[in-house]
C-alpha cells in the first residue's frame, strides 16, 4: 500500500470534538528528511510513502469543536506551493496548500466564526492562513486571538522573513497584534491544555485534549511521521534541538504508550488519529470497537 494525505477526519471525544482539516500535502525525499538514517524503518510496514518512495506528509489543520467555541490547531501552509529545492534530485519535493478555507466551508465554518488560533509552533506550513500577503494587515480569521508560547515568538519575531521554513512579515505582523502568550499547563480553552514540547522549535507546544468520554494528544511537529513513533530516535531535518526533539518524542512516546490517549500527529500520511501500542501505531479506523 502507499500514503496519500489524510483526508478530513472526526474524533468525538464527548463534548469536544476534533477534526482534521486538510490544507494540502507535503512530499519528503526519506534521506534529506532523516538525513542519519531511514530506510529500514520507512519500509517497515509503515505505509508513509508514496510510489515514487517520496515521504508523504499531511498538512493541515485541528479543528476544536465545543458547544460554544471554533478553535483552530495550525492553520496549514496557505494558498501556495513550497518549493523544497534539492540539488541533483530527480523526484520532486514540495509542500502544497490552499484547501483549509474550502474545507472549513464544507463543515459549516466560516473564517469569523473562529475565535482562537493555537499555534504549535511558526513554521511555514503551521501559519500560512493566518493572512493573506496582499490582504496587508487584515487577518483571515478576523474574530480570533493567536496563542503562541514566548520562546516560540522570540525565536522569530525579530527576523526578517528570510527563512523558507518561518513566517513571513506579515504573519508575525498579525500575530503581534493580538498574541497571548501560552504556558505549559495553560488552558487557553476549556479541555485543552498546553504541553511544552520544545526540540522541534524552541518553544514549540502540544495540547492534551479532554472530553467527558475520551482523551487525545495533538503532537504538532513534535512528531512527523509514524515512524518516530516507533523509533522515537530519528532526527527530523527540520528540528532545531535534535536532542531536546529525540528527548521529546521519547516522552510523547512514553506518555501514550499505553493506548489510553489518542495520539494526534497532524503530518501523518492517512490517519491522524492512532492509538500508539508498544510496537505499533494503528489507524483508528482499523481498531476493533
Ligand atoms: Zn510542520
Amino acid at each position: 500500500m502507499t500514503a496519500s494525505p489524510a483526508p478530513t477526519t472526526q474524533l468525538d471525544l464527548g463534548g469536544i470534538t476534533l477534526t482534521y482539516v486538510p490544507d494540502g500535502e507535503f512530499r519528503a525525499e526519506p534521506g534529506i528528511a532523516y538525513p542519519h538514517g531511514h530506510e529500514d524503518v520507512l519500509t517497515d510496514g509503515l505505509d508513509v510513502l508514496d510510489d515514487d518512495g517520496m515521504l508523504v506528509l499531511s498538512v493541515g489543520a485541528i479543528l476544536v469543536t465545543t458547544h460554544d467555541r471554533r478553535v483552530l490547531i495550525d492553520t496549514g501552509i496557505g494558498d501556495r506551493t513550497i518549493p523544497l529545492v534539492r540539488p541533483g534530485a530527480d523526484r520532486d519535493a514540495f509542500m502544497r496548500g490552499g484547501m483549509l478555507l474550502e474545507n472549513l466551508r464544507a463543515l459549516g465554518v466560516r473564517p469569523e466564526d473562529v475565535d482562537a488560533v493555537l499555534l504549535t509552533h511558526l513554521h511555514a506550513d503551521h501559519v500560512g492562513w493566518i493572512g493573506d500577503e496582499s490582504a496587508g494587515t487584515a487577518p483571515t480569521f478576523p474574530n480570533a486571538e493567536y496563542w503562541v508560547s514566548d520562546d516560540e515568538w522570540e525565536a522569530w519575531a525579530d527576523g526578517d522573513g528570510a527563512d523558507a521554513v518561518g513566517p513571513r512579515p506579515h504573519e508575525l505582523a498579525l500575530i503581534a497584534t493580538r498574541r497571548r502568550a501560552l504556558t505549559d499547563g495553560c488552558e487557553p480553552v476549556d479541555g485543552v491544555v498546553a504541553v511544552a514540547t520544545a526540540g522541534h522549535t524552541p518553544g514549540h507546544v502540544a495540547f492534551a485534549v479532554r472530553g467527558s468520554s475520551g482523551r487525545a494528544l495533538v503532537v504538532g511537529d513534535a512528531l512527523h511521521c509514524p515512524a518516530e513513533v516507533l523509533h522515537p530516535d530519528l532526527v527530523w531535518v527540520g528540528d532545531h534541538d535534535p536532542a531536546g526533539a529525540v528527548a521529546t518524542r521519547r516522552a510523547i512516546t512514553e506518555r501514550v504508550g499505553d493506548g489510553a490517549e489518542v495520539l494526534v500527529g497532524p503530518h501523518f500520511p492517512d490517519a491522524v488519529f492512532r492509538r500508539y501500542r508498544p510496537t505499533v501505531a494503528v489507524p483508528l479506523t482499523e481498531l476493533a470497537p
